[in-house]
């Protein structure tokens, strides 16, 4: 009997949804008891701009105030005339997430809910889309957060989900009641995540990953970008992603190139020039997790200037 063949479909072939319905300063149903407004603030890392939710009717929840935008503090605030916020709740410590914050908690009063300070490094020396002045190293909330802590409101309810990798305070939130998460920056449909060092952590990100694989959710809504509809196929397609990025940087360091600036070019083809400095943190991401499976060795502590080679 012949086996029956299935295309495995290639990394290169990752299928983003670039689609997203919305309008600036209009907060607009996303789906039932959730609604979202997203802020004026797009770019290479921030797609369309950072999405702020809100949860329930009445007392209401918000996920991810934004970045620092008077406009977008003023619409949320207007759209939610008559409503109550009582709970602010943060996916990670990056500023076009968090920087509304303390005028939000100003303004409402609201308690700030987030995973608190690591012990890990934050921040990279040199600008990036995680770079020192990109994260909020003074976010201190009012209630910490950890895997299985769920918060209560009047009309939700969350339970989040410590998902480091990205950054290493990240947290996903779901929705109880339903099979919805809000992954803020570690899932997002419309391009892969920034996994850069010493903020990212390619091992723990992974592990992330596969945390969420683990459950059956129907909808992922991103901090940037439209509602993800099939989560399990999206989680397996960035994780095949990764491994086959690893695969193509193994390959590079088999041919003899040790350098990052010479392994980022061969991976990554006609890559944007205002992007090259993250993909160049990408591959050391990974070089760092080879490295601490012991795969490759480096000719001192990983970092972009390092030589690598195949152990
Ligand atoms: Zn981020």
């Amino acid at each position: 009997m012949t086996k029956a063949k299935t295309a495995k479909p290639k990394p290169s072939d990752l299928a983003f949804n670039r689609s997203i319905d919305f309008e600036y300063g209009a907060l607009a149903e996303v789906a039932p008891g959730v609604r979202r407004l997203v802020a004026n603030n797009p770019g290479p890392f921030t797609y369309t701009g950072t999405n702020t939710y809100v949860l329930g009717s009445g007392e209401v929840a918000v996920i991810d105030p934004g970045p620092a935008d008077p406009a977008h503090l003023d619409d949320l605030l207007s759209a939610l005339k008559g409503e109550r916020i009582s709970h602010i709740f943060l996916t990670h410590t990056h500023r076009d997430h968090s920087d509304l914050i303390e005028p939000l908690k100003s303004a409402t009063g609201a308690k700030v809910m987030g995973y608190g300070p690591t012990d890990a490094p934050r921040g990279f020396a040199t600008t990036g889309p995680t770079s020192n002045d990109f994260v909020d190293h003074d976010f201190s909330p009012d209630r910490e957060l950890r895997t299985g802590d769920s918060v209560k409101g009047g009309t939700w309810a969350l339970d989040a989900i410590h998902t480091p990798g990205h950054a290493p305070d990240h947290l996903c939130f779901a929705l109880q009641g339903t099979r919805m998460v809000f992954t803020g920056d570690h899932i997002m449909g419309w391009n892969t995540t920034v996994i850069a060092p010493p903020e990212g952590n390619m091992g723990a990100y992974i592990g992330s990953l596969e945390c969420l694989l683990d459950r059956y959710d129907v909808a992922f809504f991103p901090g940037h970008g439209g509602r993800i509809k099939s989560p399990r196929r999206v989680v397996r397609a960035y994780l095949m992603h990764r491994k086959w990025r690893e695969a193509s940087i193994r390959a590079c360091l088999g041919d003899g190139l040790e350098f990052i600036p010479q392994i980022v070019p061969r991976i990554y083809a006609n890559l944007d020039e205002n992007l090259v400095g993250a993909a160049a943190l990408s591959v050391l991401a990974h070089l760092e997790h080879l490295v601490e499976r012991e795969v490759v060795v480096c000719d001192g502590p990983p970092s972009i200037e390092a030589a690598f080679s195949l152990l």
